[in-house]
């Protein structure tokens, strides 16, 4: 595709928005109602399939903290994706949502969730939306590539070529693929010369080995309030015992430091080590004088039960760390409760991760989200490369690149119409 051939400012084209997900639902919903003829085209037989498996957790649209609070979250990205959020932030996507009915509220985490805790009330609501605003959306039309200057669909086999106005590809990450997004978006791009690297797995559970016996007993179960920490950096929040290992948001927010010991790990630099305070209210001092104060005569695993008040999964999983020398003293116990030793044996991959980091890089394209050199066509959601931790801040950021995206579509095609009329 090139740039004089590509899209037209033509009005009696539509724009062309590729992937019903919130991205591109966001920017379908903007630009209608701006007046702009709109078609969204979705692979999937359905829209937003991924959006509902978020509601299966409750749907998080966002968080109710400081919105400077927000930019370390989005770590390196932070600049632009606050440039995002300074249009459509927290409390406009909770204004965007009440709008549909979903009463949002703010969960005792800070979290923000709409009252039905699931995603369908509020899909319902906003497709009808989208259809009162004409926007015609067409599901099982797979994109495929550019064709002279147009985008290619397949749809069931047949192939159809849609001459655009504008193009906004939000075809997303690459996690759980089996939800719609594989990847394929980035790689089409990435054939137009759009750089960025390759999808990997963000927001992804850690593999351990834990024995037979705690698995049986234990997987699904929470182990609540309590701190990660590897690398020397530590996370308060809540894990989840799975069969394969630990998963949650204190677990994702150690994704960074995972992949890094992980890969040292990989290099003969020693296990990668993760290290779970059960107690991370206690101090050890307090600790230790509580199991001074438990009978002797009681097993270590009674004592530590009793002085810590541990939960039969708490107590099971100091059975899963190498087990302390026989004359281990209760200030060595208190240590152990503070710091439970387990070794992390590799990461979940893309198909069960929560989100993706890598895709199209940011400095690649305008402040609008436009290719500068394939001038009407945009990129938006997790497609691009950005990332962030579990809390709402992963829709937030989507969400809001739609809108960004869409506002960069109507000024492009108030630009370029302006142009015309001068010719
Ligand atoms: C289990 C789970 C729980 C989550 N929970 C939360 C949460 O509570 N809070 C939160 O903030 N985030 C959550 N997320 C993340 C959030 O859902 C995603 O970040 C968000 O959906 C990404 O939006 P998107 O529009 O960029 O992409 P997607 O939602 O992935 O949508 C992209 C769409 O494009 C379609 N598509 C892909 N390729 C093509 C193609 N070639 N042609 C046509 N269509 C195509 C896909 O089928 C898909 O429908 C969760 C994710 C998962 C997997």
């Amino acid at each position: 595709m090139t740039s004089s051939s590509a899209f037209h400012p033509d009005p009696s084209r539509p724009v062309v928005i590729i992937g019903a997900g919130p991205a591109g639902l966001m920017a379908a919903e903007r630009l209608s109602a701006a007046g702009l003829a709109v078609e969204v085209h979705e692979r999937m037989p359905s829209p937003t399939r991924k959006f509902l498996m978020a509601g299966r957790g409750g749907l998080n649209l966002t968080h109710s903290e400081p919105l400077d609070r927000f930019a370390p979250r989005y770590g390196a990205r932070a600049p632009d994706v606050m440039g995002w959020l300074s249009r459509f932030g927290p409390q406009a996507l909770r204004d965007w949502a009440d709008g549909l009915g979903a009463e949002t509220f703010v969960g005792s985490s800070g979290r923000v969730f709409p009252r039905a805790m699931k995603a369908s009330p509020l899909l319902r609501a906003w497709l009808q939306r989208l259809r009162d605003q004409g926007v015609s959306l067409h599901a099982g039309s797979h994109w495929i590539g550019f064709e002279d200057g147009a985008p290619v669909f397949d749809q069931v086999g047949e192939r159809r070529r849609i001459p655009a106005r504008a193009v906004v590809v939000a075809t997303g990450g690459a996690s759980w693929p089996r939800l719609g997004s594989d990847g394929q978006g980035r790689e089409v791009l990435a054939a137009l010369g759009v750089p960025g690297p390759m999808f990997r797995p963000a927001n992804v559970g850690a593999r351990l080995d834990w024995s037979a016996d705690f698995i049986e007993a234990h997987a699904g179960q929470p182990l609540k309030a309590v701190a990660l920490t590897l690398e020397r950096r530590r996370v308060r929040g809540e894990a989840m015992v799975t069969r394969y290992g630990l998963e949650g948001g204190a677990v994702y927010a150690l994704g960074p430091e995972l992949h890094r010991a992980l890969a040292r790990a990989g290099d003969g630099d020693g296990p990668a080590r993760l290290y779970i305070d059960l107690r991370p209210s206690e101090t050890a001092d307090v600790l230790a004088a509580r199991l001074s104060k438990t009978p002797s005569s009681q097993s270590r695993a009674n004592r530590l039960r009793r002085a810590a008040r541990l939960r039969p999964v708490e107590a099971a999983l100091l059975r899963q760390a190498p087990p302390l020398p026989a004359g281990a003293d209760d200030r060595m116990l208190a240590e152990r409760l503070k710091g439970v030793p387990l070794t992390i044996t590799g990461l979940q991959g893309l198909e069960r991760a929560i989100s993706s980091a890598g895709g199209i890089d940011l400095a690649a394209l305008t402040p609008g989200l436009m290719v500068p050199d394939q001038p009407g066509l945009f990129v938006a959601g997790e497609i691009l490369d950005w990332e962030a931790p579990t809390g709402g801040y992963l829709l937030q950021a989507v969400m809001a690149s739609g809108v960004v995206a869409a506002d960069g579509v109507a000024d492009w095609i108030a630009g370029t119409g302006t142009a015309r009329e001068a010719e």
